[in-house]
């Protein structure tokens, strides 16, 4: 079986937004199943140029840094107290204390304000979900902080995404086979919790199609592409999955 699935590509900036760029953000879809991957600070609004954000069927989040979270603060406002009308909570799959921060910002003296609008699941390595057509599964990878890849399969097609790491045995089993790996390549020299070009290059080599993101300061994204052989991800491109 075939099916269409693409990756919308709202914003790839590290660590802050540029007027132009948000930080680290995607919409991935299939089917009319629709799903946010990193809400990077921008993302939001970048996302509504595609769908409402109560149609989502579901949010992934690879880790707790501002540059891959921070628009979830401003999805919680959206979902609870304006003119969105989510059916239900939206399934949220994130690394462990997502839920507490959530609340411990949103300063209530109850429940978990945020379970009003996300129904969070907490990752750990090999998490599976399915979720309307999609299945997600989370391999720990390398950052200094729990951190995620994701792979995602829709029929025959499957996508692959680093989150923020550093090369590791994760990282290429995440790759291995993907019809589109997308890939951080933040830096310049080797360090542990990042990728460089080469790295993302080198987890690649098991993917069919490479692109890379979340390009940092110490490099141009023409450096970063050449170091890499592969395109950097530009905000509004949607790239077909397969
Ligand atoms: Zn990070």
């Amino acid at each position: 079986m075939t099916s269409a699935a693409t990756l919308t590509v709202l914003g790839s900036a590290t660590p802050y937004p540029r007027p132009d760029r948000p930080c680290s953000g995607y919409l991935l879809r299939a089917a009319g199943t629709a799903i946010w991957v990193d809400a990077g600070p921008g993302t939001l609004a970048a996302l509504q140029r595609h769908l409402r954000p109560d149609r989502l069927d579901a949010v992934w989040i690879s880790h707790t840094h501002a540059d891959h979270t921070a628009d979830l603060l401003p999805a919680y406002y959206a979902l609870l107290f304006a003119d969105l009308r989510p059916p239900r909570p939206i399934p949220l799959y994130g690394p462990p204390g997502l839920a507490d921060r959530l609340e411990a910002f949103l300063a209530s003296t109850g429940p978990n304000p945020a379970s009003a609008a996300f129904d969070v699941h907490e990752l750990h390595d090999g998490h599976r979900a399915d979720v309307c057509g999609f299945t997600l599964t989370s391999h720990a990878v390398q950052h200094g902080v729990p951190a995620f890849g994701l792979r995602a399969a829709h029929g025959d097609r499957t996508f692959a995404y680093s989150g923020d790491t550093g090369p590791c045995p994760a990282l290429t089993d995440l790759a291995a086979d993907a019809d589109l790996f997308l890939c951080e390549a933040d830096g310049s020299d080797p360090t542990p919790h990042h990728c460089t070009p080469e790295d993302a290059a080198s987890a690649a080599r098991g993917a069919h199609r490479l692109l890379i993101t979340h390009v940092g300061h110490t490099l141009t994204e023409e450096q970063a592409a050449e170091r890499a052989g592969a395109p950097v991800a530009q905000p509004h491109e949607v790239h077909h999955i397969g």
